[in-house]
């Protein structure tokens, strides 16, 4: 089926309907609860359950606004102007979906973000067959190598530990949504207790509805989540050391880049292997890049002899 890739946004014409719009419209996809993938009041939005809380609670209703919103979790279905509508289980935030379109006999598929390999917090990915995909591309060269979950926690806790233990405060940079939680999450279950960015703080009851655990408050803050180079409190350099956990930490530059002390390369996106593993799972007969290295990721899949291409290249992943 046609895909009209604008600057707002991906369209899919014949069924009316916007994957992850960055401006408002009638009706849209939100694949996710990230910024840079649900924004806008829409007049009808389709998410998974999780993905509306964590919209409205960005996106409150402005008073006496109505919203027509459909909880598509996953492997939910809905018709939508003659075209099924699936939820599919994506591996990247909390309630993160792809969509499964199927539309005169042809089956798309938009992962949103998503990696391959399962997350510290979240649901892990569903392999959906389809005939076109669309597919995200931040980490899409093969620089991008990232650790597995279980190893990115025993990194985090054992830099934890050995600050603690060499007299130090322990800094761990996240994200507002996604690995600030993860990291705290890793935390708990070592029973370190740690001080939480209030930006960080504000998601964390949403994961705990879905049964993760988090650590309680330390008085003094012994161990920092923060989502930013920021400190939230006055510590003097000399008596701190900072990690970095994202997947530009599989960059040495990332060192100085974010002031970090330690890199621990892991990600809620897939890393440059698990995104060919996605492909290879898809079976696609055409493949759609969006996002990050959209140009170089469609080169590499056209010389694996796959039909392939960059469709758009507008927006910085928010990771
Ligand atoms: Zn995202």
């Amino acid at each position: 089926m046609r895909v009209d890739y604008k600057p707002e946004g991906i369209y899919l014409p014949a069924i009316d309907l916007w994957l992850d719009p960055l401006v408002p419209v009638d009706a849209a996809w939100l694949s996710h609860a990230h910024s840079d993938h649900a924004r806008g009041l829409h007049q009808t939005i389709i998410a998974t359950g999780i993905t509306v809380q964590i919209y409205r609670h960005r996106w409150p209703l402005l008073h006496g606004r109505t919203q027509e919103v459909h909880r598509l979790n996953p492997n939910e279905s809905i018709e939508w102007n003659g075209a099924t509508l699936t939820a599919r289980q994506a591996a990247h935030i909390l309630g993160a979906a792809q969509l499964l379109v199927e539309y005169n006999g042809e089956r798309l598929v938009y992962t949103g973000d998503i990696k391959h390999r399962a997350p510290i917090c979240g649901w892990t990915t569903e392999a959906t067959p389809c005939d076109h995909l669309i597919i995200e591309s931040t980490f899409g060269l093969p620089i991008y190598q990232f650790l597995e979950a279980a190893d990115a926690q025993t990194r985090i806790a054992a830099f934890a530990r050995e600050c603690l233990a060499a007299g130090q405060t322990p800094v761990f940079q996240g994200y507002g949504l996604g690995r600030g939680q993860e990291i705290a999450h890793t935390l708990a279950l070592d029973e370190i207790p740690c001080e939480i960015h209030p930006s960080i703080a504000a998601f964390i009851p949403y994961y705990e509805a879905q049964n993760y655990t988090f650590p309680s408050a330390s008085e003094g803050g012994a161990v920092l989540v923060t989502p930013g180079r920021k400190m939230p409190v006055d510590i003097a350099a000399a008596k701190r050391k900072v990690a970095l956990v994202s997947g530009w930490a599989a960059l040495d530059n990332a060192r100085a880049r974010s002031n970090a002390d330690v890199l621990i390369p892991y990600s809620d996106h897939a890393d440059f292997y698990e995104l060919l593993a996605l492909i290879h799972d898809s079976q696609a007969q055409q493949i759609d890049i969006v996002h990050g290295y959209a140009e170089p990721f469609a080169h590499i899949l056209r010389k694996r002899g796959l039909s392939a291409r960059a469709a758009m290249l507008t927006t910085e992943a928010q990771i």
